[in-house]
């Protein structure tokens, strides 16, 4: 199957229309502008060998009251994506006890330690306001909270104060306090300020816990590590998280090459891997929208360049290793040459045992930031085909990316409603939705194979060649498990022929 404008690109369209008729006039006209049909476009940027579209839509934007919108709030983009997974310091969901419980370890961010004692992710520290603290302020809770925290954790590195909702609300003055326990306890502590009620997604939240590495650990400890001894081939990896040991299976890729990953943020990292940062020669960024901030901030303030590179699927890998072996020179491109050709024996045993499984497999995608244009050309190798996409809390950068991946008459939504989701899904029906948590048990329960595209759903990692492996044994196992032919009711299947009975 491949997709063209004449006739899939039309079909969306009209998918399209018939799921704005159902909304008010208002919100129809304003949710227009989120969905749309790649087309076929002429931007320069196209990576060799790809197809080419525009993803037109408008993204970043407040959603609409009344609608059922998948997004999180910005204390998810600060505690739950960036500050998280740093696994020697203490994260604290300052405020009341929900924001923090019910997003707990929700992240699959693997680490290396002892947890509650030299490493702290899974675990769950709150101030817990009660109304009193609502009401007189909680900055002396506050305070005792990160004493016991030095009583009871002593090999912390760090702490940060991650506020929920309220603490914007009441006013309540973190980074007094941050400056006050850092002189008292010689660590570092550093308020952000990512109340959930700032911008209109988890997205800010990613922003502002940039900051706050650029604020409190590059400019509060600039003198630390002076005697690192950087070398030549030094690079930070940005954006990755580890989910289910992502960062673990790219790290592999990068080192055989020759580099030397010296800080990997924020999977598995600790303070010192951040606070040293800027002494790299180059960033690498995978997941751009939540990181490209702090790199811009290295690149002007440090002069250390970053480029994008891409570990889902082996197109993208090798194009990947390629494109940051250029920025060292002959000798590490010839090992990026040699590290793509000692895993094609691996590529090609996957791409023949899985390709037949799932060739021409339809997938729509609708996750957050990154994985809707990241993952598509490692569902490409196995030979299958997304017909929809698009992102919880994507920019317009995002959507021109997005162009360089997806094939014209591909369906594309900006933050979409539960409802529009759920009818694009029953008019395309695809083989196969890759989303989140919230979306997976009512497509299962429409008899539509589901992976969570988030975590994982409990497998990974899918970054690398390694990756790639698990990955395709997880598509296939999604689409071909022999549930989906029990989800007729035996009433509803159609009865043998006449012809087969007889036979029997
Ligand atoms: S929006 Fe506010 S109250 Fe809700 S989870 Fe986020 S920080 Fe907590």
């Amino acid at each position: 199957m491949s997709l063209d404008y004449e006739n899939d690109g039309q079909l969306h369209e009209k998918l399209i229309e018939e799921v704005l008729s159902h909304y008010p006039d208002k919100t129809a006209k304003r949710r227009k502008k989120h969905l749309n049909v790649a087309k076929a476009g002429d931007a320069p940027e196209a990576a060799e060998g790809q197809a080419l579209s525009e993803c037109d839509v408008k993204s970043n934007i407040k959603s609409i009251p009344g609608v059922m919108t998948i997004r999180g709030c910005a204390y998810a983009g600060s505690k739950g994506v960036v500050w998280g997974p740093v696994k020697d310091m203490v994260h604290i969901s300052h405020g009341p006890v929900g924001c923090g419980q019910y997003s707990w370890s929700q992240r699959r961010n693997y680490y290396i330690g002892t947890t509650g004692i030299d490493t702290f992710v899974t675990m769950q520290f709150t101030s817990d306001f009660q109304e009193k603290d609502i009401v007189f302020g909680g900055d002396k809770k506050l305070e005792k909270v990160i004493d016991e925290i030095q009583d009871l954790f002593p090999l912390n590195n760090g702490v940060t104060i991650q506020s929920e909702c309220p603490i914007g609300l009441i006013g309540d003055d973190i980074e007094a306090v941050s400056r006050k326990k850092k002189k008292e306890h010689g660590k570092t502590i550093v308020p952000v300020r990512c109340e959930g009620f700032r911008g209109v997604s988890q997205s800010l939240g990613h922003h502002i816990a940039n900051d706050a590495i650029r604020d409190w650990v590059f400019d509060g400890n600039g003198n630390k590590h002076e005697d690192f001894e950087v070398g030549p081939y030094d690079v930070n990896v940005i954006g990755d998280y580890n989910i289910g040991g992502d960062a673990w299976a790219s790290r592999i890729l990068l080192e055989e090459m020759g580099l030397r990953v010296v800080g990997n943020w924020s999977g598995d990292a600790t303070l010192a891997e951040i606070e040293r940062a800027p002494k790299a020669k180059l960033n690498l960024i995978h997941c751009y929208r939540s990181m490209n901030y702090i790199c811009r901030h290295m690149e002007e303030k440090y002069g250390i360049a970053w480029t994008e590179y891409n570990f889902f699927g082996p197109s993208q890998i090798a194009a990947s290793l390629r494109n940051i072996a250029k920025y060292f020179g002959p000798e590490i491109e010839a090992n990026a040459e040699a590290v793509i050709a000692k895993y094609q024996p691996l590529v090609d045993a996957v791409v023949a045992k899985f390709r037949p499984r799932l060739e021409g497999k339809t997938v729509m995608l609708y996750v957050g930031g990154l994985r809707p244009r990241h993952v598509i050309t490692a569902y490409e190798d196995l030979g299958m085909e997304i017909v929809g996409t698009g992102y919880e809390f994507g920019h317009n950068d995002d959507y021109q990316r997005t162009g360089h991946y997806v094939k014209d008459g591909t369906l594309i939504y900006d933050d979409v409603t539960g409802y529009e989701l759920e009818k694009f899904i029953e008019g395309i029906r695809p083989d196969l939705v890759g989303s989140g948590i919230k979306e997976k048990y009512p497509v299962q329960k429409m008899g539509i194979p589901f992976r969570q595209m988030h975590s994982w759903d409990y497998s990974g990692p899918y970054h690398g060649y390694d990756g790639f492996a698990i990955f395709a044994r997880d598509m296939d196992l999604a689409i071909n498990n022999p549930v989906w032919g029990l989800y007729d009711a035996p009433w509803k299947k159609k009865a043998p022929a006449p012809m087969a009975i007889a036979a029997e």
